[in-house]
């Protein structure tokens, strides 16, 4: 079998701050970030992989496991031929997958998971509410309607969040969401740093 890529998984609702924590962490050197939402939305919409993503994400359902696990794993693959990533140096931030247990059971094959980050959000509305404000900054199709907001938030409460029990109680923090980007941050560098320091960390030097 091929070495398993070491992983942190950040883990949360949809407006939790998975993909800002996620982009600010794959800036410092040793991390390497991918968001699963972003590679989908770099897809040529006219392609057929594009077309099975529109259709989806703008109902606020996930794209079929298949396609989203073969294309996830195609990527990374292609990542770490151009030495983009590479698995010897870099410990990996995935946000957006595995989205359900089916995910997680196919993910375990290419990955070592390490440490779960779980941003919890007690608050449902005011995640809602930084969903609402981003669809207006980002152009967002799926968050630009009420509807499709909350169909996304039924699918994390019912396929998402069993994801967590997939994985050993001993290797997940949590995390409160709620905080500014930076206190949210201070919070996930406590926990990320000793595990990139651990499995890569140069010591001694
Ligand atoms: P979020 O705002 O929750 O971070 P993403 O950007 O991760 O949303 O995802 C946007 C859309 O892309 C999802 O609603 C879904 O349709 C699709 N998607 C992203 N990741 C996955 C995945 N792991 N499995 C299935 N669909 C996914």
């Amino acid at each position: 079998m091929p070495q398993r890529y070491k992983t942190i998984l950040l883990f949360g609702a949809p407006g939790a701050g998975k993909g800002t924590q996620g982009k600010i962490l794959g800036y410092v050197p040793g991390f390497y970030h991918l968001s699963c939402g972003e590679v989908f939305r770099t897809l040529d919409s006219t392609s057929d992989l594009g077309r099975i993503f529109v259709e989806y994400s703008s109902k606020g359902l996930l794209v079929p496991d298949e396609h989203t696990v073969k294309m996830w794993h195609k990527n990374m693959e292609a990542r770490t031929i151009l030495s983009e990533y590479k698995p010897n140096v870099d410990l990996l931030v995935l946000d957006g997958i595995p989205r359900n247990a089916n995910q997680a059971k196919l993910l375990d094959k290419h990955i070592n998971v390490l440490l779960v980050i779980h941003l919890v959000c007690p608050d449902k509305e005011s995640m809602i509410a930084r969903l609402r404000k981003r669809a207006l900054k980002e152009n967002r199709a799926d968050d630009a309607k009420e509807d499709v907001i909350r169909k996304r938030w039924d699918v994390y409460e019912r396929e998402t969040f069993p994801v967590l029990e997939h994985y050993s109680p001993k290797i997940i923090r949590e995390v409160d969401a709620t905080g500014s980007p930076a206190c949210v941050l201070l919070n996930v560098l406590k926990h990320a740093v000793p595990v990139q320091d651990d499995h890569f960390g140069q010591r001694g030097g």
